[in-house]
């Protein structure tokens, strides 16, 4: 039989740990907070920071280099009917942005500089709306309605 032991109730005021913590909320009343007032105040983002997948349907030539070196099977190609001599497939990347891990590897591959991201990160979705078409990826965030 497993032995249960009674908690007792501490029987003083723990003071000096009621004064820490009021010093500590005290102190905290006069510094700068660390947090913003997100959306009404944005911080400026690092140079280097990306996220948005963008896509130039005339400018990709459906070689699917992109689909290949996607480490997480993010970039699907599929076929979309629009007039471009240069890609005769008519095959072009379709993003799911819920497994993108912004690695940028499809940017970077890329013959073309079709297919590249940018700092916008303000991509709020409804549940199972991460997949993007390729003129989804063509289009800016307040055009892609979802
Ligand atoms: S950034 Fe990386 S994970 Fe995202 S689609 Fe491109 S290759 Fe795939
Ligand atoms: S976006 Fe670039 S890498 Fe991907 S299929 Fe088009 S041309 Fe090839």
């Amino acid at each position: 039989m497993i032995d249960v032991k009674e908690v007792e109730e501490p029987k003083t005021i723990p003071i000096i740990g009621s004064i820490e913590g009021m010093y500590t909320v005290f102190k905290h009343l006069f510094q700068k907070p660390v947090t913003v007032q997100y959306p009404e105040h944005k911080e400026d983002q690092g140079d280097r920071f990306r996220f948005r997948i963008y896509l130039s349907t005339d400018d990709c030539v459906g070689c699917t280099l992109c689909e290949q070196v996607c480490p997480n099977l993010t970039i699907t190609m599929v076929n979309l009917d629009k007039e471009n001599p240069r890609n005769k497939r008519k095959i072009y990347p379709s993003v799911n942005f819920g497994t993108c891990t912004v690695c940028r590897n499809c940017e970077e591959i890329c013959p073309t500089d079709a297919i590249y991201l940018k700092d916008v990160f303000e991509t709020a979705r409804t549940k199972n709306s991460f997949f993007y078409s390729p003129t989804e990826l063509e289009k800016n965030e307040d055009e892609v309605r979802r």
